[in-house]
């Protein structure tokens, strides 16, 4: 498998199909760690494994943003690049297939994330 192959739209649909895509709101982007639900993802916050990942964020917050922002940024172009570059195509399409890769960097990590209070949920 070619470096950036699981970023085709092939690969990205078979894997919706295979795995089904899960709720973007229970990651822990630290960890890397899916959660079910809200309660496996209190769960998850209380783990010392999660606790130590804290404490990293917490001596360099923004160092940790802007890297998450700058991996989100190049796989994101990647995809753009790769799966649609001869066509136009709306943000929100390109957005959809990047997170139908369950191990994508979540938008929330990054200097780009919502503000709670604009959160729709
Ligand atoms: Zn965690």
């Amino acid at each position: 498998m070619g470096k950036h192959e699981f970023l085709t739209s092939k690969a990205i649909a078979n894997r919706i199909k295979a795995k089904g895509l899960q709720k973007l709101r229970w990651y822990c982007q630290m960890c890397q760690k899916q959660c079910r639900d809200e309660n496996g993802f209190k769960c998850h916050c209380m783990s010392e494994s999660h606790q130590r990942q804290m404490q990293i964020f917490g001596q360099a917050p923004d160092r940790v943003v802007e890297g998450f922002s700058e991996e989100f940024l190049e796989a994101f172009l990647t995809l753009l690049r790769r799966a649609h570059r001869h066509s136009r195509i709306a943000a929100t399409v390109v957005y959809n297939e990047f997170i139908a890769d369950r191990h994508h960097v979540h938008m929330n990590s990054t200097r780009w994330a919502t503000p709670p209070s604009l959160s729709s949920s």
